[in-house]
C-alpha cells in the first residue's frame, strides 16, 4: 500500500453508521479504506489496516485512492460517507460539502 498523505491537503474520511444501509458498495470500491463489520455496517480502517469500530471514527487515506473514495461518496445510498480536510475540518466530499 502506498503511504498516506501527510501535509496540509490531508484528507480524512468517516462514516455515519446511523445512516448506513449495509449494502457494502464502499467496501467494494475501496477495500483499503472501508469494510463491513459483523454488525452489517461499514466502518473505516486505520493506516495499519485495522477496522475502526467506533461510530464516526476517522481515517486518512492516500491521495491515489481519492477517485475511488469520491465514487463511494457519490454512490453511497445512505449518503453517509464524509470526506473532510484534516487542517480545518471542512467537508470537501459528502452530504455536507459545498457544491
Ligand atoms: S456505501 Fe454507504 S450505505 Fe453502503 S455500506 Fe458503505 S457507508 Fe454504508
Amino acid at each position: 500500500m502506498s503511504p498516506r498523505t501527510t501535509n496540509d491537503e490531508d484528507l480524512e474520511v468517516w462514516i455515519d453508521q446511523d445512516l448506513c444501509t449495509g449494502d457494502g458498495i464502499c467496501a467494494q470500491y475501496v477495500p483499503e479504506v472501508f469494510e463491513l463489520d459483523v454488525d452489517g455496517l461499514a466502518y473505516v480502517k486505520s493506516e495499519q489496516d485495522e477496522l475502526l469500530q467506533a461510530p464516526g471514527a476517522t481515517t486518512r487515506f492516500a491521495l491515489d485512492l481519492l477517485t475511488d473514495v469520491v465514487d463511494s461518496v457519490k454512490e453511497c445510498p445512505g449518503e453517509c460517507i464524509h470526506v473532510r480536510r484534516v487542517s480545518d475540518g471542512v467537508e470537501v466530499y459528502g452530504p455536507e460539502a459545498a457544491d
